[in-house]
């Protein structure tokens, strides 16, 4: 496997041709499509004579060169490449060609979802379609005819305006579309089916009139409203606070079942995971809604970061996608609660990103190399991107960041650029020298910086020193540049005496605060200005919790307390007093009740891990769940009465109030769960039948699953008989057996891949069983290893089918170096196995060869 070669950031060229615009013709029957290509193309380096044009496993049927059929002599087609030899200055080649996407299950190029044929090109999926110039830097005017029977595919879809329909005897219809909007491949899109539609329409700012349609499989439509209300928000929040229009006559979105990501920015037609789009409250939870809400917007947000601006390369991906994740968190803020959106972007972030960083698979946020594109859609590159953005925002302020963006989209629209243009921007509106602050995007690793404090006669020093990582290749990295938010409280009267943003430049700093009449507590990286580890010598978690003004310290704060405490429980010490009075304080108090609800929570296991080595899973596990029950039983009788009052079973309405009524309730009843007691079950039980939304359904479930094998099986069954038909509901009632803490849930997991629902060709449901499976720590980490031998031959089997999704399971193996030596030796064995399979894709072959090696 070793021939499998790596790409470079530093090897990039300019394309030596450009396509001025292209003409397709999709001819879709049951068992094929013929695609006709028409480019008009220009040599843009005269040097060059060859037209190399990147092209995977098609049938060419026919090859003209200004009218002309190509004798073969002046072609080759061989590694993916079709090149056309001796080339005019200006030409246009005609290309016919055949493609099977009813056979294809990687879910890239054209492929059928259930009925539906439709398009995924991003990043390199254009060139399973047609033999093209498939890189970023090549934008094009696109004209697309689709024609399909009539009856079987009455819906006809692309980028763009609608044009034309056409019609002819045998009944086959066509549409064309044209895209005015030069754009490069991979957002390129085709939809056919027999869909059901949802219409609205939006008045732009300029007063144009945009149509927007909402493609579903029919008999959902009435689960599109969500959607379409988002989609409106998105577009009018983006006009405020961006001065960005849309700019075609249609916005339409399809959603499908079969889709490796969450959703793709294709121009004007988005096409989507279903699970981001359908949603009402008695089959989505209202963490659901807020996904659809946000992703919509996302995609919506990308028309004018990823689409009019694009991105010269993919080792610029953060360029489209730290930017547009920033402007979705911003939005969902605005729309929602800016503190709460603030806690959960950060949690996202630890979880998934500084585990990331922390293993063999970390990268920068703009990488320098890769082997598979598809392995980089990562959460450095979005969430850590999105910080990088945010930083920039923090340093240099509202007013600065909106002229900067302003700048950017004025200077680089229908361009594809690169990170330093949009960090030229940024520095030319604002002033501000960005030159320090470009590390972020070279660098990896979580950095952590070390806190030591001193205080007398009223001057408070506090110093910093910055400890920076060495990369994968074990490389000497340099200190950052960035905003760190901090206040001080006076400790006796517990007022907020200092409030200001440092800048962190050097490796070791000192900054003094004088004039101070007591002593202070130091709240620092308030909102999480800057995505670092901070090390403190002894910090004040139990006064910030409870006292702090910034609700994202004092949420950090109560978690941070909590992993100390469970230090202390895995060191075999007790639970201190404080503790537990701290936590009691936090049930009593009143305000914000999903707030509260994210208060009480405790730690992940996951969160456990972070910063440790030779880590013996069961052991934190056993410590948690310790922790649990012993505030449990301390606070039964609150959190039962913050159940009772909070619980209103009828109650179904996705606003505000009512969701942060959920939210309490069902984390007081997630909590009571660790009891196991039979009195616990009654209630969920019957919180499972009375309630009419699937958040408590959910709830219900996962708390029953746990402690009672007799009410769960009849539960879940029930459950069953109602959703068996609905495939989105059933990738929860996967998830929810996959996720259980009973014994024998690997037995289980394996007898579900029978059910008639899974399919092991649809992501989203290897997601919801086999990928909640590997991130069930009781038992993927099973001390037998028989959950990291699942998994592999999981990972084996999927990825003959869809690479990508093997891939992406893998990730769950990224943790090996940190575990202890038998974990690590059960993990290895499993993990040569995969790499030493015959014919292992190359996305596969990236992140375990990492794993194993690095
Ligand atoms: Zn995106």
């Amino acid at each position: 496997m070793k021939e499998i070669e790596a790409i470079y950031l530093k090897d990039y060229k300019k394309p030596l041709y450009c396509i001025k615009d292209v003409t397709l013709v999709f001819d879709i029957f049951d068992e094929y499509t013929v695609v006709k290509n028409t480019m008009n193309i220009i040599k843009e380096d005269q040097e060059s004579n060859e037209l190399a044009l990147d092209s995977i496993d098609l049938e060419l049927l026919t090859l003209k060169l200004d009218g002309v059929e190509l004798e073969s002599s002046r072609y080759s087609y061989e590694d993916e490449k079709l090149t056309i030899k001796d080339t005019p200055q200006t030409f246009t080649l005609y290309i016919e060609n055949k493609i099977y996407p009813n056979e294809n299950t990687e879910l890239e190029g054209l492929y059928n979802s259930g009925d539906i044929i439709c398009t995924q090109n991003e990043p390199e999926g254009f060139r399973r379609i047609t033999p093209y110039l498939d890189r970023p830097d090549v934008m094009s005017v696109f004209t697309t005819t689709v024609i399909a029977d009539r009856e079987k595919y009455p819906v006809l879809l692309s980028n763009g305006n609608k044009r034309q329909c056409h019609d002819s005897f045998d009944n086959r219809h066509g549409v064309t579309w044209h895209d005015p909007h030069p754009k490069p491949a991979y957002l390129f899109a085709v939809v056919a089916g027999d869909l059901g539609v949802v219409e609205d329409s939006f008045v732009t700012m300029s007063k144009q009139e945009v149509a927007l349609n909402i493609y579903c499989d029919k008999g959902n439509e009435s689960k599109c409203t969500h959607a379409m209300h988002s989609l409106k928000s998105a577009m009018k929040w983006d006009e405020e606070k961006y001065q960005r229009e849309y700019d075609l006559e249609y916005y339409n979105i399809v959603a499908v079942d079969s889709f490796n990501m969450g959703a793709m920015e294709n121009k004007g037609l988005n096409i989507f995971n279903s699970h981001y789009v359908l949603a009402d409250e008695t089959t989505a939870t209202d963490a659901n809604f807020m996904g659809i809400e946000s992703v919509i917007a996302h995609e919506y947000f990308h028309n004018w970061t990823g689409n009019r601006i694009t991105c010269r390369d993919w080792f610029q991906l953060t360029l489209k996608e730290g930017l547009t994740v920033y402007r979705d968190q911003t939005f969902s803020a605005d729309m929602n609660s800016e503190a709460i959106q603030r806690i959960s972007d950060v949690k996202t972030l630890k979880e998934r990103q500084f585990v990331e960083d922390a293993s063999p698979t970390s990268h920068p946020i703009q990488p320098k190399s890769y082997i598979s594109m598809n392995n980089f859609y990562t959460a450095t590159v979005y969430e850590k991107g999105a910080e990088v953005i945010r930083m920039i925002h923090t340093l240099i302020g509202e007013l600065n960041f909106f002229n900067a963006m302003q700048l950017y989209f004025d200077k680089f629209d229908g361009m594809a650029v690169t990170v330093d243009e949009f960090l030229w921007a940024m520095q030319e509106a604002s002033g501000h020298d960005l030159t320090a602050f470009k590390l972020w995007y070279d660098q990896s690793g979580t950095p952590t910086l070390k806190v030591e404090e001193s205080y007398e006669d009223g001057v408070y020093r506090l110093n910093t020193k910055q400890i920076v990582p060495l990369n994968v290749e074990k490389e000497e990295q340099k200190p950052y540049y960035y905003p760190l938010k901090i206040a001080l409280f006076d400790e006796i009267t517990y007022e907020c005496v200092v409030e200001e943003m440092l800048i962190i430049s050097k490796e070791s700093e000192e900054f003094v605060f004088k004039g101070l009449k007591n002593g202070v507590v130091l709240s620092i990286n308030r909102d999480f200005s800057a995505p670092i580890i901070v090390k403190q010598k002894d910090p004040k978690y139990r006064f910030l919790m409870m006292h702090d003004t910034n609700s994202f310290v004092r949420y950090e704060s109560a978690q941070a307390y909590a992993l100390e405490v469970l230090e202390l429980l895995l060191a075999g010490k007790d639970i201190p007093r404080e503790y537990k009075e701290a936590y009691g304080y936090l049930l009593d108090l009143d305000g914000d009740l999903s707030y509260k609800a994210l208060l009480l929570e405790l730690p992940t296991v996951t969160a456990m891990m972070q910063n440790r080595e030779d880590i013996d899973v069961q052991k934190l596990i056993s410590a948690r769940e310790r922790l649990e029950k012993e505030l449990v039983l301390e606070y039964r009788e609150k959190i039962i009465q913050l159940y009772e009052t909070h619980h209103q079973p009828k109650n179904s309405e996705i606003d505000a109030s009512s969701m942060a009524q959920r939210a309490i309730k069902n984390r007081a009843l997630k909590l009571l769960g660790c009891l196991e007691t039979q009195e616990i079950s009654q209630i969920a039980y019957k919180q499972y039948e009375e309630s009419l939304t699937m958040t408590d359904k959910v709830v219900a479930l996962e708390v029953l699953e746990n402690i009672s094998q007799e009410l769960s099986q009849k539960a879940f069954s029930d459950f069953y008989e109602r959703y068996s038909n609905d495939t989105l509901v059933m990738n929860k009632y996967f998830a929810l057996l996959a996720s259980s803490k009973r014994d024998g849930v690997l037995q289980r997991v394996e007898q579900l891949e029978n059910d008639e629902v899974f399919d092991i060709k649809v992501p989203n449901l290897v997601r919801s069983l086999i990928g909640t499976f590997a991130r069930n720590e009781k038992y993927f980490h099973a001390t037998d290893g028989s959950g990291y031998k699942y998994l592999a031959k999981k990972i084996i089997e999927v990825d003959k089918i869809n690479a990508q999704m093997a891939s992406s399971l893998a990730g769950a193996f990224k943790i090996y170096k940190k575990l202890n030596s038998k974990s690590q030796k059960l993990m290895k064995v499993e993990l040569e196995c995969v790499v030493s399979t015959q014919s292992i894709s190359k996305n596969l072959f990236e992140i375990v060869d990492k794993i194993l090696n690095k």
